[in-house]
């Protein structure tokens, strides 16, 4: 008899990993406690795999020879208990996907700045010709991928909570970006445990691997010391880089790779900040240890767009430079947006505070910005951390006042920047929809 293989949540994970399931063979169930997404639901119906709504219907799922979970849904819940006590091995849909492919995979996670570098690895490893797909937590599932596409590289967004369910999975090349305090809720309010996630990025890596990180974080550097690694390791940092590994020196980004050597401009980068500095290290030695040709790297490195929504400089009007950093929904994302901008600035922030603790932002709002619109609900912390260095505080709820009051306070030469360092939900469905928003209300200056 079949083997029995339930799906929790249908989302783009859950919904790939049922047309790989049913590919290989499997009995398949896709179970969503929510409503389904119409898209999907076709696509179930298509395909001709049984799935359920509203509901998981517990004894269908304890009947599972192999659960697929989507990486929304927490380890704590009653189910995922039930399923872990009776012996079910509980897995992510890319450890799924990882079995059924012998493709080459670059992996990438960290606190932040993970689409960024997945994007830019990706349109690297594109311009240079080869046969790459982009899954994980930007693009298509992976195992959708792996079911219907050949292949021969994948660049993977992984997040935590994906790393979480994956045991045998190997990564040909793993990136780590840096390790900030984040998601705490769901790792009991343990840092130890989030980095621990974070670190299955080097699971099952072996000699013949690679390990490219950020060497100047703290909290990767300490790991480090306490594990074994297999992999050659290929660290990123500021400073001049050794035989193995990226840095700067004298304003040129430097990549080596034993006797290879890289070079270029850091002025030819076409992300621009210290932030995307370290995205474009990462991106490149991934390029280097593929064996790409530096003339692709530099061309690539330097040709990128950007990613909408990431400090994307879309418009000038009037001499007044428009950045949508929609996705800076943490201070420490913000930091980096004000650190990359020319002063003087005027900062649109606000939204739904996570605990924000805005100390450390304020150096260089006083530097650099002249003036903040708040755009939230609520906006008494904003103010009350800035009003003592900010002149200018104007309090909106509505992104067309936001953009009209930044347009005012603006002079030809300066910079408006969306960089909220708070979620968006208070005002906006996401975050993206805040920075089209934003981008609209520009354009209709
Ligand atoms: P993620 O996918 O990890 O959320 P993104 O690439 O979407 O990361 O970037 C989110 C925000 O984080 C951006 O708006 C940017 O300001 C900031 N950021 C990008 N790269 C880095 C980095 N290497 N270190 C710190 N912050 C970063």
């Amino acid at each position: 008899m079949a083997e029995r293989l339930v799906i929790l949540g249908a989302g783009e994970s859950g919904v790939g990993a049922a047309i790989l399931g049913k590919k290989e063979g499997f009995d398949v169930l896709v179970s969503d406690a929510g409503k389904i997404n119409e898209k999907y639901r076709n696509v179930l119906l298509n395909y001709e795999i049984s799935f359920e709504e509203g509901t998981h219907s517990v004894e269908k799922v304890l009947e599972a020879d192999l659960l697929v979970k989507s990486p929304g849904i927490p380890d704590h819940i009653q189910l995922i208990k039930d399923l872990k006590g009776k012996g079910i091995p509980v897995i992510s849909e890319i450890e799924f996907g990882g079995r059924y492919t012998n493709a080459k995979t670059i992996c990438i996670t960290g606190s932040n700045g993970k689409t960024t570098t997945t994007m830019l690895t990706y349109h690297l490893l594109k311009k240079a010709g080869l046969n790459v797909g982009l899954a994980g937590n930007v693009g298509n599932s992976f195992a959708w991928q792996v079911a219907e596409k050949d292949f021969d590289y994948y660049v993977i967004e992984l997040s935590s909570f994906q790393l979480d369910g994956m045991y045998h999975f190997k990564a040909d090349v793993a990136v780590l970006l840096n390790i900030t305090p984040d998601h705490l809720d769901r790792y009991d309010n343990d840092f130890q445990k989030y980095v621990d996630s974070k670190f299955r990025i080097l699971q099952n890596q072996t000699q013949n691997d690679f390990f490219i990180y950020w060497d100047g974080d703290p909290v990767i550097k300490k790991e480090i010391e306490k594990r074994n690694i297999n992999a050659v390791c290929m660290p990123f940092s500021m400073s001049e880089p050794k035989a193995n590994g990226a840095g700067i020196k004298d304003k040129q980004l430097i990549i080596n790779r034993e006797k290879n050597s890289f070079n270029m401009s850091i002025f030819d980068i076409a992300l621009q900040g210290q932030h995307n500095t370290y995205n474009s290290m990462a991106a490149g030695l991934a390029g280097m240890v593929l064996n790409i040709r530096n003339e692709k790297i530099r061309e690539s490195l330097s040709g990128f767009k950007g990613v909408e929504h990431r400090l994307e400089h879309f418009l000038k009007v009037h001499g007044i430079a428009f950045v949508n950093d929609s996705k800076a929904t943490n201070v420490n994302s913000t930091w980096y947006a004000l650190e990359s901008l020319n002063k003087p600035i005027v900062w649109i922030a606000g939204g739904v505070d996570k605990g924000n603790d805005y100390e450390a932002l304020k150096p260089l709002v006083k530097e650099k910005v002249k003036a903040i619109i708040c755009l939230g609900v609520d906006n008494k912390k904003i103010i009350k951390a800035f009003s003592d260095i900010v002149p200018d505080i104007v309090e909106t709820q509505d992104m067309k006042d936001a953009v009209r009051s930044a347009y005012y306070l603006a002079k030809d030469g300066e910079t408006v920047v969306l960089s909220p360092a708070c979620a968006s939900f208070d005002l906006f469905e996401n975050y993206e929809d805040r920075g089209r928003q934003f981008k609209m209300a520009v354009r209709e200056l």
